[in-house]
């Protein structure tokens, strides 16, 4: 009677069978921790590019300011980002060899992260990147610019600009596609009562529309990547239990800093190594479902507890005074036992939430 099986399989077995039914669901839960945090986090922070949008970017409008062709701001452009690993780089890299642009030899090449790149062709110093990083290289911000810079702006794309020397040749829209599993996603994270928040190191106003879109309540934009984890440490001081969605290199330290950090799949290795949780799915709705399993294998957890506790702290005194038929005890022992593993394999049948029950993407 005294051998409490059932309080020693308690927590594995939910542990197994929480974390089983997760990876059929495209949710790979790095062990015990993991779990645990993600059943008690209440803020979710969700990366933009690539997380809430799928990060296959293209090239909307290229408008010249000085006398450059759109050719040769192409040309210039792709041939400096085919040294970025961004997904900015990759659409006008792209856009670059549709129109078969032959590309020039690029020296002293720097990313700037978060910011944009840099290099010299023909011996022009030649940038490309956000506008403030041009503000920050001490390029005049003339009204014709600004003007251009809100035009494109106004339809919450990305803007980014092309130096040389010293001048601003053009501006540049790039367009992202918003994830079609994203709103419905966002709505199931509020229904568990989960605050979200984007966080991006794109400009206010394109952050502002995704967010709108989807129905993110917080925005922290302009955030550079040495600054994710940073912002991720104050909501922590305000005592927030936070959970980072991303797939970035720059997200790889918020991915660390948060209470539970989630990876998409389809990102890059050290987001993934980075993280608690790899959502193997490329479907937002798996965010929600990673908490929502979690918190009810705790809960399992702690109902197995409660069981297997209270059956020893009852039996065991009624079988030390003799009460009990040894026949009895055995079986009561065992069934202790099948009650918990039982009540484990309950999580077998935990469901995703898809309103969207088409595919995504
Ligand atoms: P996100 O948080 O959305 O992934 P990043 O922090 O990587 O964004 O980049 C922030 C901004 O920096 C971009 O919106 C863009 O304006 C600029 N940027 C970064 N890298 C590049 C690049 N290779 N080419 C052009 N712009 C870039
Ligand atoms: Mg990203």
């Amino acid at each position: 009677m005294a051998c409490p099986c059932a309080l020693g399989l308690a927590t594995p077995t939910a542990l197994m069978v929480g974390i089983g039914r997760g990876a059929q669901l495209g949710i790979l839960i790095k062990g015990q921790d993991a779990l645990e945090a993600s059943g008690t986090i209440d803020t979710v922070v969700l990366d933009k590019t690539g997380t809430v949008t799928t990060g296959d970017m293209r090239i909307t409008t290229i408008t010249a300011l000085g006398s450059m062709t759109r050719t040769e701001i192409l040309r210039m452009a792709a041939s400096l980002e085919t040294g970025s690993e961004h997904a900015i780089a990759a659409a006008i890299v792209k856009a670059g060899r549709k129109d078969s642009l032959p590309l020039d030899d690029v020296t002293d090449f720097t990313a700037l992260p978060g910011l944009g790149a840099r290099g010299t062709i023909d011996g022009s110093s030649i940038i490309v990147g956000s506008p403030r990083l041009f503000t920050e290289q001490g390029f005049p911000a003339t009204a014709s610019l600004q003007a251009a810079i809100a035009d494109h702006t106004r339809a919450g794309e990305t803007v980014v600009l092309l130096g040389r020397g010293g001048t601003v040749e053009a501006v540049i829209s790039v367009a992202d596609t918003i994830k079609p599993s994203a709103g419905p996603a966002i709505r199931y994270l509020k229904d568990l009562g989960l605050t979200t928040i984007l966080l991006t190191g794109d400009g206010e106003q394109a952050a502002r529309r995704v967010a709108d879109e989807v129905g993110i309540e917080k925005v922290l934009a302009g955030v550079l990547p040495a600054e994710k984890a940073a912002a991720i440490k104050t909501l922590q001081d305000a005592g927030k239990r936070v959970a980072m969605v991303g797939d970035g290199i720059n997200d790889a330290a918020a991915l660390a800093t948060a209470n539970l950090g989630l990876a998409m799949v389809h990102g890059t290795d050290i987001a993934m190594r980075s993280a608690d949780i790899i959502l193997v799915r490329d479907d937002l709705h798996v965010i929600g479902d990673a908490v929502s399993l979690s918190r009810q294998t705790l809960r399992t957890i702690r109902s197995n507890l409660l069981w297997a506790f209270g059956y020893n702290v009852a039996a065991i005194p009624l079988a030390a005074a003799g009460l009990l038929n040894p026949l009895i005890a055995a079986a009561a022992m065992s069934l202790s036992s099948v009650l918990v593993v039982s009540n484990s394999l309950r999580l077998r049948n935990f469901e995703t939430r898809h309103e969207t029950s088409t595919s995504d993407e």
